[in-house]
């Protein structure tokens, strides 16, 4: 289960993708982490799914990473009598709180906060901003609207209002509950949406209290004016490019894109590009030349990891959307503008002694032919320094803990094999070189580095890098204890 590639695949699992049959496929074709949108869905399938992952992972011994992602305070219509209904351009549409179904004419949109905050003139934004309805007349508990740009508006929809600052929390009710059942499941990346300011993220960080990882989504203006902060204060980020593309202008997002990939790397946080990046392949086998052109932008960016949505939840071919990306990436890596461009976007601000070691791990690695660059890792810290190094050889994180190799299923380059305990530097390096070995990495005659604190059982303690032989006889020959 070795994959030819740094880049991590996040899949969505969704009514297409919830059999085992279909989500071991997803996982064989490259899913390093799934994607659990509590959107949609039940607690129930939430728990199945969840079950058929940790089974896979069972059965495979490969640790995969688990993403819930959290629906946040994000608006959605009600449902309609017939699921679904066409708006025309220039046609009355009215949103109201009644909560009966709707029809061509009115929906239910179930949020008070909306109607008290709106003004005539305003623009609401319905499914990923496909259709536009400019507000006409308001009150308290209604909204009628010209349709400005129409389409098919179906049940739970979402709607954006950019234009108005509506106060919501940042987790509503559902969230609170959800994540809360989450956390008991057993998830290792809680992702937030519609994160606004550094609270929200500490807020969730509370309640998740140490069970699993936060990731914070960009998606609205206030989070990337906010970033510095809401990068120091989470454990990873997506750019989220579906709502951010409505609630800022859509040329906006490349830009921003750039800007967020590249703080994440040099803050040692993983950074997953989502949404749309292969919008197409829902209903057809094949790609556009532009998604796949998008998918090789984000990985030449230095993306963690790239994600696909409702291609893999939804779509018709969710295999499919996995292998393109895999394709894509492996394409993307073996060719040699992309070191150049990796290399030449490394600027890091080295502070620590663990700092200053990746940094020699990754120039060895440059300089000589090594196999690969092993670390001892208990948090998983030491490897996301070593992975934002971006070095040209593997990274194989060796972890007693179950949870971060879990975790660092979603950092770049980063191979996770869990180990015993180690206590003594010799026993690191052997494990270090079995592991290597046994993966396919390297043979007896290659060399690599192995990176350790000593002593073993301090977290946060890189200070000692070798240069190892992958022949165990000279290693028990020669190892200082
Ligand atoms: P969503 O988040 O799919 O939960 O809306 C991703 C995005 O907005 O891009
Ligand atoms: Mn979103």
């Amino acid at each position: 289960m070795r994959r030819l590639r740094n880049v991590k695949i996040v899949a969505t699992l969704g009514p297409a993708s919830s059999d085992k049959e279909t989500i071991r496929a997803l996982f064989e074709a490259g899913a390093d982490v799934f994607r659990l949108n509590m959107s949609h869905g039940s607690h129930d399938e939430i728990r199945e799914r969840h079950a058929i992952i940790r089974e896979i992972e069972r059965e495979t011994g490969r640790p995969i990473g688990i993403l819930a992602d959290l629906q946040g305070p994000k608006l959605r219509c009600g449902t309609f009598a017939r699921g679904e209904e066409e708006l025309e351009e220039g046609q009355g549409f009215r949103l109201d709180l009644d909560p009966a179904e709707g029809d061509a004419t009115r929906v239910c949109l179930p949020h008070e906060e909306i109607f008290a905050a709106l003004e005539p003139g305003a623009n609401l934004l319905v499914n990923d901003g496909k259709i536009r309805l400019k507000v006409e007349r308001c009150g308290k508990d209604f909204a009628d609207c010209t349709v400005i740009a129409g389409g098919t508006i179906s049940n739970r929809k979402g709607v954006n209002v950019p234009d108005v600052v509506l106060p919501l929390a940042a987790l509503s009710d559902k969230d609170r509950k959800d994540l809360d059942f989450v956390c008991a499941l057993g998830v290792d990346w809680l992702a937030l949406s519609f994160v606004q300011r550094v609270e929200d993220v500490e807020e969730a960080r509370a309640l998740a209290a140490g069970r699993a990882a936060i990731l914070s989504k960009i998606e609205k203006p206030a989070a990337v004016k906010a970033y510095d902060a809401i990068l120091a204060a989470s454990d990873g980020i997506m750019v989220a490019r579906g709502d951010l593309g409505v609630e800022l202008p859509v040329q906006n997002v490349p830009p921003i894109q750039k800007r967020l990939v590249r703080g994440a790397r040099m803050a040692a946080k993983p950074v997953i590009v989502a949404t749309q990046m292969l919008e197409s392949m829902i209903e057809s086998p094949m790609p556009t030349r532009a998604e796949v052109s998008d998918v090789a932008t984000a990985i030449y960016e230095g993306a963690d990891a790239v994600m696909l949505s409702a291609e893999s939840a939804a779509g018709d071919y969710p295999v499919e959307a996995v292998q393109t990306m895999n394709n894509v990436a492996i394409e993307v890596e073996s060719d040699t503008t992309y070191r150049e461009v990796i290399e030449a976007s490394r600027s890091v601000a080295r502070e620590s002694v663990a700092d200053a070691i990746v940094s020699a791990a990754r120039e060895i690695a440059e300089t000589t032919d090594i196999k690969a660059i092993c670390c001892f890792t208990h948090s998983g810290t030491t490897a996301t320094l070593v992975a934002r190094e971006r070095p040209r050889v593997p990274i194989i994180a060796l972890t007693p803990l179950t949870g971060a190799a879990r975790r660092l299923c979603l950092t770049w380059g980063t191979f996770c094999e869990l180990t015993g305990e180690v206590e003594r530097f010799k026993m690191a390096v052997v494990s270090a070189v079995r592991a290597t070995r046994d993966r396919g990495f390297a043979d007896e005659t290659d060399m690599i580095v192995v990176t350790a604190g000593i002593p073993f059982n301090v977290p946060g303690s890189t200070n000692i890098l070798r240069v190892a032989p992958c022949d165990e006889r000279l290693i028990f020959k020669g190892e200082p204890e």
